[in-house]
């Protein structure tokens, strides 16, 4: 049986473990950390549960569902309240909730009439001549307080990330498909529903939203009990020579541990950061590594805190909110973790996890922790009326959190493609390519895994 090494035991290489040893390879993990899930990571701790990375995912794709029946994990998962649906994005110091109908989008104070009737020229505008940054193709489609008060809020909330440098055509693709392939966003997404219900299919922004019981980390954990006796943990893997065939036949490999143990492969996934992954493939490819180690990761901190029910007066009935950049305050947006799942907080309590930091405000990150939690408490006093000192927090930073795919983004994509050609055998698989959602990491794993097994694993 052949042997696939995969580096990374986050979602995204777990799951192409997880498919490839289904398809007959025989797989072994190296993850540098004790614990599986790399960002998804939860915390359980008095009663409250906290989410270090992703507080949710939404089911994007049938591939999620179909691992969590091989994985026997349907009884622990939890969709999020129905009340979720609603989320808020703050103009003026108030909280506006987004319109979900054509009623409340004429009726919402969250854009002005003029900013309303923009739209209507939406229909008449070209396709861009140039590629173009989100803040671009937004402006230019939509007019400007669509991307103030609309696009904005969403890619801090998405990416932590800024639309002025955010490349519309890789970090949002299906966007950009509307222009592309239909012309324009209204047109495209009345084709788009019309091509949807032929194929019975549901789109995307009605993707229910997810959990565990025991928090997001339940799901890598579950993979990697499955995988059990397959993967190493502690194992940091320095480097990787290749004992070269040249294409199309495949190359075999030795990865290196950082205490030297010595693996061999007929295979290799690297599903490792883009800044851990250009060291590795630098001996065989110094522009990819380059282009790799330029890709930005701003830093963010999640600043969990929980009160007593009698410490907010105003209803947590929806999702959270969301701040654009134009409202000048600290942080990026808050989650209402306990009121989409409401077993995040013991009884007569509640939780708030809030985004500091990202590419807008990344010099956030220098407060030590007891600053960073009394920002936090003056905005959410400020922002919802929350009163008094909390009685549970916990902050997590992540000094590279999410991959930026910032404009010239598919020069890197590019380069990636070429070493895999010219390296038959090594593949790069992580959230730096394909998408950063947990559903795009986990679909792109089974990808891989089937890239993969494509070259017979039992030969
Ligand atoms: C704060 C935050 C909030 C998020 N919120 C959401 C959300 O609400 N919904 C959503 O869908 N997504 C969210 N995401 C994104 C999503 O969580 C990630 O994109 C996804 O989990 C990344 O998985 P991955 O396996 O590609 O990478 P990672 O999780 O980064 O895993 C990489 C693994 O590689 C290991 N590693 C690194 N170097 C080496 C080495 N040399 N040798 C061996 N192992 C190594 C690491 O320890 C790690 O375990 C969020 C991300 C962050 C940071």
């Amino acid at each position: 049986m052949k042997q696939l090494i995969v580096v990374g035991a986050g979602i995204s290489g777990l799951s192409v473990a997880f498919w490839a040893e289904r398809a007959g390879w025989n797989v072994t993990v190296l993850e540098s950390a004790e614990v599986p899930g790399g960002t998804m990571r939860t915390v359980r701790e008095d009663g409250w549960l906290v989410e270090n990375g992703p507080n949710s995912a939404l089911e994007t794709t049938p591939v999620l569902w179909e691992m969590f029946r091989l994985l026997d994990i349907g009884k622990d998962h939890c969709y999020a309240d129905d009340s979720s649906n609603k989320r808020y994005v703050l103009r003026d110091g108030a909280l506006h909730p987004i319109p979900l109908s054509p009623g409340a989008f004429l009726s919402t104070s969250l854009w002005s009439p003029a900013g309303k009737l923009r739209l209507l020229k939406e229909p008449f505008i070209g396709r861009a001549e140039k590629e173009e940054t989100i803040a671009e193709f937004v402006e230019r489609r939509l007019g400007r307080e669509m991307l103030d008060y609309g696009i904005n809020p969403f890619v801090a909330g998405v990416y932590a990330g800024n639309p002025e440098q955010l490349s519309v055509r890789s970090a949002f693709p299906k966007l950009y498909a509307l222009e592309e392939k239909y012309g324009g966003l209204i047109k495209g997404m009345i084709a788009g529903a019309r091509e949807r219900r032929k194929r019975a299919e549901v789109a995307k922004d009605r993707a229910r939203m997810f959990s565990f019981v025991q928090g997001m980390q339940h799901f890598p954990e579950a993979i990697a009990g499955r995988l059990a006796g397959h993967i190493r943990f502690s194992v940091p893997v320095v480097k990787i020579d290749v004992a070269g065939a040249t294409p199309p036949e495949r190359s075999r490999f030795r990865v290196v541990g950082a205490d030297g143990a010595v693996f061999d492969a007929d295979a290799v996934v690297l599903s490792v950061p883009a800044y851990a992954a250009a060291g590795l493939v630098r001996p065989l490819s110094p522009d990819l590594a380059s282009l790799l180690l330029g890709v930005y990761y701003p830093p963010v901190a999640e600043v969990f805190l929980g009160f007593r029910r009698s410490q907010c007066a105003r209803p947590l009935d929806g999702f959270g909110y969301l701040i654009p950049a134009r409202e000048k305050r600290r942080i990026l947006g808050t989650i209402w973790s306990s009121a989409i799942f409401p077993a995040r907080a013991p009884a007569d309590h509640f939780a708030l996890t809030t985004f500091v930091g990202g590419s807008r405000q990344p010099e956030l990150m220098q407060l030590d922790d007891g600053s960073l939690r009394q920002l936090v408490l003056e905005e959410v006093h400020d922002i919802m009326g929350v009163t008094g000192a909390p009685v549970f927090s916990k902050i997590c930073r992540w000094e590279k959190a999410i991959p930026q795919y910032n404009l010239g983004y598919q020069t890197v994509l590019d380069a990636i493609g070429r070493l895999e050609m010219q390296v038959p055998g090594l593949y790069l698989c992580s959230n730096y390519r394909g998408g950063i959602a947990v559903g795009d990491c986990v679909m792109n794993g089974k990808i891989t895994a089937e890239r993969i097994a494509g070259v017979s694993p039992r030969a």
